[in-house]
């Protein structure tokens, strides 16, 4: 039974999101503008840590950012 994933957040083509390189998880996700236009937000697609990325003055010209997961817990 092949099922096909709702493709959520697709339909949303004015959110802006960073593309995001998790370097310690070795792939690449988005982190999406929250509602108040302050912060990018979301979480690694492999271990699941949280981000939150400040929205300067003036925002910022970079399109792409690195971001280091915490070592995972066990
Ligand atoms: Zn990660």
């Amino acid at each position: 039974m092949i099922h096909l994933p709702a493709m959520a957040g697709e339909n949303h083509p004015q959110r802006q999101f960073l593309g995001v390189y998790f370097v310690r998880c070795l792939v690449y996700g988005r982190l999406y503008k929250n509602a108040e236009g302050t912060a990018y937000e979301g979480n690694c697609p492999r271990c699941g840590a949280h981000f939150h990325i400040r929205i300067g003055e003036g925002g910022t010209a970079d399109r792409f950012f690195k971001a280091y997961c915490p070592p995972p817990k066990r």
